[in-house]
């Protein structure tokens, strides 16, 4: 029996909603599959648990979450703490403790969602984003706080090892992928440095890869041809910033911020990977039950894929299509269903 042993953070607003739905979509197809178990482990860090004990991750938690073998997130923020506090307190030493550098963004229509675009069924998209370093680097300061004369700097770091690492995942991607075609997002018009350095280390690495077809986009026209022609896009490899808002748009135009999901990969396994939605703690609609799990099952594919379990993740997202598919649908879909009613035809379908 091959058991998978799981680090569970609900976190904020609809986070522990989610995560939840998805624990119960992983326990059935564990059961359906009976090769592999799973052993979740619960961690209660969130803004909650901040406002009360100063810290969202305790001594040793790091420490602690290192021994799992991949890491089940849902959303983090509050309306009680600032967004940069959350943001650093939580998910960044997470995703930047463990080298998780590489961020995986799928994006597609699934069956019977309907995209705000009329030709919304030719997207078929990976955003690869640079998870650990760019304009989130950390790096910058304030300066003679509350005086007329207050400085704020921040100061996007791109070294060689972070932008060949990240565009050879893109390549590596890019091929296994039916069309091998790689899109370079950039901003090197007007960015002469660290933008510049981007997009000549991505002609070097594009030397490897002959087969992969490429072309370069800077990313304010890459948003209209999302929009205009989405057919021309297959991967796209873009920074921690832009890939950040690229892939906003894209869970936009693919139906709802519902069903898009994310990994965050240490490609090299050093360290235990995360997965999470890509929406935030949504609290318009924590707590009412109907929040729309899909893209915390699509999640869970992608954590069963990386975890090898590649049937199971199959099974589930034919289980997730299927539901789409027929109507059943949570309400910013379209629909009237609720959380737990999507999550038990999912489980049932998935029991077969
Ligand atoms: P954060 O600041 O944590 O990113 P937010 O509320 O500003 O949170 P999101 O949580 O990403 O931003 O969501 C924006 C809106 O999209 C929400 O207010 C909600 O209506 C909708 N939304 C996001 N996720 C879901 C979901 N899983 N199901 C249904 N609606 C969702």
């Amino acid at each position: 029996m091959r058991v998978h042993r799981i680090a569970a953070i609900g976190a904020d607003g609809i986070g522990p909603e989610v995560i939840s739905a998805g624990l119960e979509v992983l326990e059935a197809l564990a059961a359906r599959d009976g090769g592999f178990r799973l052993e979740v482990e619960h961690f209660p860090w969130s803004s909650e648990y901040y406002l009360r004990h100063g810290h969202y991750i305790p001594e040793g938690g790091l420490e602690k979450l290192k021994t799992f073998d991949a890491i089940f997130f849902g959303a983090v923020g509050s309306q009680q703490v600032p967004d940069h506090v959350s943001l650093w307190g939580l998910r960044l030493p997470i995703v930047q403790g463990f080298d998780q550098y590489a961020n995986v963004r799928p994006a597609r229509v699934l069956p019977g969602v309907k995209s705000p675009l009329q030709n919304g069924d030719k997207i078929d998209w990976v955003i690869i984003r640079e998870n650990s370093e760019g304009e989130y680097a950390g790096n910058g300061g304030r300066a003679h706080r509350g005086l007329p004369i207050e400085v704020g700097t921040e100061t996007a770091v791109f070294t060689r090892v972070g932008v060949e690492r990240i565009h050879r995942f893109a390549f590596e991607l890019a091929r296994k992928r039916p069309r091998k075609h790689l899109t370079l997002v950039t901003k090197s018009n007007a960015q002469r440095y660290g933008m510049v350095m981007w997009d000549e280390i991505f002609y070097e690495v594009a030397k490897d890869y002959p087969d992969v077809k490429t072309d370069r986009e800077l990313v304010d026209a890459v948003t209209t041809r999302m929009v205009l022609k989405p057919q021309t896009l297959d991967v796209v490899v873009a920074t921690n910033l832009h890939a950040d808002i690229l892939s906003d748009l894209a869970a936009a135009l693919s139906g709802s911020l519902g069903i898009a999901p994310t990994a965050n990969l240490n490609p090299e396994r050093r360290f235990p990977s995360m997965f999470e939605p890509i929406h935030g703690s949504a609290f318009d609609i924590t707590g009412k039950g109907i929040a729309n799990p899909v893209a915390t099952f699509w999640t869970a594919a992608m954590m069963l894929e990386h975890l090898g379990e590649g049937a199971a993740a199959h099974r589930l997202m034919e289980a997730v299509e299927a539901v789409t598919a027929s109507g059943l649908q949570t309400p910013d879909l379209g629909g009237k269903a609720t959380t737990a009613e999507v999550t038990r035809e999912v489980c049932r379908r998935i029991a077969g």
